[in-house]
């Protein structure tokens, strides 16, 4: 229950002090106080509420919940949308919003330095430069202080993985104005209740959405960050103090009034400035002078939504796919441990544990699993490696997912199948752990979205060389030719190519096109 103050309070300033959460505030213009609903509880612990208890002119009263729409024309209008094409918007990539990114979905990666503080330390370039992460007390505060030792861990433990959504959102503003670190954006819970999709929560009333929003925002801007970067190329070496990653400026509440005077938060408008960092690696004039860095990917909606719904299932998944939408920007056949991948999803105490604990591992061995099936139905599906994770260890829902749709190859699949030293249907091996922690992925085949998100700009030179050797595009019937002149199944063949079979199988339906590269191998593989 949330309380809100009558036209009958005296301003004697005896309720403020009493309430636990710091919802009283003053007015900002003119005397008086208002409730903020988003951090008023109604004091749930005790009998009264606190401010209630406190004032003698009987002032606070419970505020009802408004019926009906709620739909202000006060909130602001003219803000840049994202996400014009519904599918990927860009978005500030640099090496500050991965490890920000990190930091609030994966909690863990916090360390004590010397002075009892909390804080995280990432070294750069081969321990050439550093950045640092420390944690501020309330970002709505114009100058915030640190977070006191005694509360770093307890700010922790509350971060929401969500938050790492609006950060990412943020670092997509950012890349909207010029120059970042002087020009603020401004966006309001709409805007952000729909790149999340909460738009679509019946579930939730409108002032716990806006509580949420309001939650998720102010974990984004309580990180500080201080650089120390290394000389690269003509960029000179340059070392940034301790501020906000972003800067919340400004908290605008919109209130409409019902018809027994009482006001209802209807909306919130958040004034955001990315920080210094920018000037350094979004910053598009000193780019063209070759002075800083313009780094920025695309980032696909379906990751915000995803994040959205599967945070409290499979957090693990989430922290991974977050975790991926930068590596991936490296190279698209990135190969990453087991090892690496659980450490991202389940932190090194949880690896740790696995390994020492009886039992854990097998635990630990199906959630991950579970995991990456979440991360293949989203549509991004691993491509194992055939030395290091083999057929007999990888999940039971991907040997499945590789059985073709058509009778005669599913035929032909489940013979091959029957004459495998492991067939389908075989319990897991007994040291199916000790080989899985060390086994390979060799990448991901992406969906059309997250193709976008990981394109990288192939060197001027190279595209020329590209379009003076382009070569025709290889059909998909051509493919299913040369592949039974060979005599291999598709699944010695996609073993050959480090691939899936049933990528080989979507190739050969021409389900999609092929990149320069699976073409080349496959014209070296099937001799065509
Ligand atoms: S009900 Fe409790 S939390 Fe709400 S304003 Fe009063 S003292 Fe603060
Ligand atoms: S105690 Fe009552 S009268 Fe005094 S400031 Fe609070 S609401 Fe107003």
């Amino acid at each position: 229950m949330t309380y809100t103050i009558k036209d009958n309070c005296v301003v004697c300033d005896i309720c403020q002090p009493e309430c636990p959460t710091g919802a009283i505030k003053p007015e900002v213009e003119g005397e008086g106080f208002w409730i903020d609903p988003t951090l008023c509880d109604g004091c749930p612990d005790v009998k009264v509420p606190r401010c209630v208890a406190a004032c003698s002119v009987g002032s606070l009263t419970p505020l009802k919940p408004k019926k009906g729409r709620r739909k202000s024309t006060l909130l602001p209008l003219a803000i840049p949308a994202i996400f014009l094409n519904g599918k990927t918007t860009p978005f500030a990539s640099s090496m500050v919003v991965w490890e920000a990114c990190n930091l609030l979905a994966q909690r863990q990666l916090w360390q004590s330095d010397a002075d009892g503080q909390l804080r995280y330390h990432r070294a750069v370039h081969r321990g050439r430069g550093e950045m640092r992460f420390r944690l501020a007390t309330d970002p709505e505060n114009a100058s915030p202080a640190l977070l006191a030792a005694e509360t770093v861990e307890e700010a922790i433990a509350q971060f929401d993985i969500r938050a790492a959504c609006v950060h990412l959102i943020f670092a997509a503003y950012a890349v909207t104005v010029d120059c970042p670190w002087e020009e603020p954006f401004v966006l309001n819970d709409q805007h952000i209740e729909g790149y999340l999709g909460l738009d679509k929560r019946k579930d939730l009333t409108k002032l716990e959405k806006l509580t949420l929003i309001k939650d998720l925002v102010h974990q984004s801007c309580q990180l500080l960050v201080s650089i120390d970067w290394p000389r690269q190329g003509n960029v000179r070496a340059f070392s940034l103090d301790e501020q906000p990653v972003w800067q919340l400026l400004d908290t605008e509440y919109y209130f409409e009034e019902d018809a027994q005077g009482y006001r209802h938060l209807i909306g919130l408008g958040f004034t955001i400035r990315a920080g210094l960092w920018t000037k350094h690696f979004l910053n598009k004039q000193d780019y063209r002078r070759q002075t800083a860095f313009y780094q920025y990917g695309n980032l696909p909606q379906s990751l915000l939504t995803e994040v959205m719904s599967n945070w409290q299932q499979h957090e693990g998944s989430v922290r991974l796919l977050l975790w991926l939408l930068f590596k991936l920007r490296l190279g698209g056949d990135q190969r990453l441990t087991v090892r690496t991948l659980m450490r991202i999803a389940y932190g090194e105490k949880r690896l740790m544990e696995a390994t020492t604990v009886r039992g854990a591992h097998k635990r630990l061995l199906k959630t991950f699993e579970s995991d990456l099936e979440t991360i293949y139905a989203y549509g991004l599906k691993p491509l194992f490696d055939a030395e290091t994770y083999a057929l007999d260890i990888q999940p039971l829902w991907a040997r499945v997912a590789d059985i073709p749709e058509d009778v005669d190859n599913a035929l032909e699949f489940w013979i091959n199948d029957a004459n495998q030293a492991h067939s389908l249907t075989d319990a897991a091996p007994r040291d199916k752990w000790q080989r899985l922690i060390n086994a390979r992925i060799l990448g991901f085949e992406l969906s059309e979205e997250w193709q976008q998100a990981i394109q990288r700009r192939a060197p001027k030179r190279r595209r020329k060389q590209a379009q003076v050797g382009k070569i025709e595009q290889l059909s998909g019937s051509a493919i299913k030719a040369a592949r039974q002149r060979q005599n291999f199944t598709q699944r010695a063949l996609a073993e050959r190519l480090g691939k899936s079979q049933s990528w080989v199988r979507d190739v050969e339906n021409g389900r999609f096109s092929l990149v320069p590269e699976d073409q080349a191998r496959l014209r070296q593989t099937l001799d065509i």
